[in-house]
């Protein structure tokens, strides 16, 4: 299969190819997403494919607004404020799917929920206008890689296997959407783009945490995953011989550094395409690769969440 490259502006050509039931990657303020349309079973199953995506994990649908939302999820009165509070924006809720809202049970993966997002992104809301319906995305890189932030990081994982994908410029945010269960309470399921400080800020209350028991597991959150070829060493305090070092603040000697000031916005929107630069440095000589220290505190909760998984065991 051909790829196509539509520039930003050809957004009914790009909405033609959900359509038709093709593949579309495209920019949102996070990574970009490999959309399909989330009501047609075939083409769920070609971003599964295209992907080599296991099966049981469910995909986040994208929408252009809440009352589209509202549609295919049935939103509690504190989903609907965080709704309200975050979107258009890097949050997705998981709530309970409507009846006979025509979803794909391949984007659901069976379950009695859905995960849904308003992205922020220009093109990304153009292209959802366009098409009229949900988008199924996840990031559009092969499994268990790291995810695109770059159009040419898109083509680098799946030319050839894909439809089609529309130039969207660099992703502002650069990590995926933090993901909460939003029924009578809020649980966070994925630390993302928005963080648990201001999720608590505008409900007033406290978001249980992945690692509470009470919490509602969410599938598909492998230890493994963001992965680059080389090794991955994170809060490193010092370069060892035979290593590619990214630094994050005032770190000297550094092949690469996050955000030379200690910004973690900043840090955030060069995580990903600093992986995939220390990587192809990496495997020119066989060297591994280690990272600084990143503190725990608003986007350092998902950043440290992204390098714990590069770094994990791959099993
Ligand atoms: P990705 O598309 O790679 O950003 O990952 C989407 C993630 O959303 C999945 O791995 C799940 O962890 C999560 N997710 C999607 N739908 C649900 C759901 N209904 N319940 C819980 N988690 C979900
Ligand atoms: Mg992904």
């Amino acid at each position: 299969m051909q790829t196509e490259r539509f520039e930003s502006h050809q957004v009914e050509q790009a909405a033609g190819v959900l359509r038709r039931g093709g593949l579309l990657a495209f920019a949102t303020e996070t990574v970009y997403g490999l959309g399909a349309d989330a009501c047609n079973g075939t083409a769920v199953a070609g971003v599964y494919a295209a992907k080599g995506r296991p099966s049981f994990n469910p995909l986040i649908i994208h929408l252009p607004d809440l009352a589209a939302a509202e549609q295919f999820g049935v939103f509690s009165p504190l989903a609907r404020k965080l709704a309200e509070a975050f979107w258009p924006g890097p949050l997705s809720l998981v709530v309970p799917v409507r009846e006979g809202a025509g979803l794909s049970s391949l984007v659901t993966a069976g379950l009695d929920t859905v995960a849904i997002r308003v992205p922020a992104h220009d093109g990304a809301r153009a292209v959802l206008a366009a098409f009229g319906g949900p988008v199924a995305a996840p990031s559009a890189n092969p499994s268990g890689g790291i995810s695109p932030t770059r159009m040419s990081h898109v083509l680098d994982g799946l030319d050839g296997k894909i439809d089609a994908v529309l130039e969207g410029g660099n992703c502002a945010v650069g990590l995926e959407s933090t993901i909460l269960y939003a029924g009578a309470e809020v649980a966070l399921l994925r630390a993302g783009g928005v963080t648990v400080e201001d999720v608590e800020a505008v409900i007033g209350q406290a978001v249980a945490r992945p690692e509470d028991p009470d919490t509602p597991k969410s599938p598909g959150q492998l230890a493994s995953h963001y992965a680059p070829d080389a090794q991955v060493r994170i809060n490193a305090t010092e370069r060892r011989a035979g290593e590619v070092l990214i630094g994050f603040g005032a770190v000297t000697g550094a092949d690469l550094n996050l955000s030379a000031a200690g910004n973690l916005s900043e840090a955030a929107a060069n995580l990903f395409d600093m992986l995939r630069r220390a990587d192809g440095l990496a495997r020119q000589d066989g060297r591994s690769i280690a990272v600084s220290p990143v503190p725990m505190t608003g986007l350092g909760l998902a950043i440290n969440d992204r390098l714990t998984r590069a770094a994990a065991d791959r099993g």
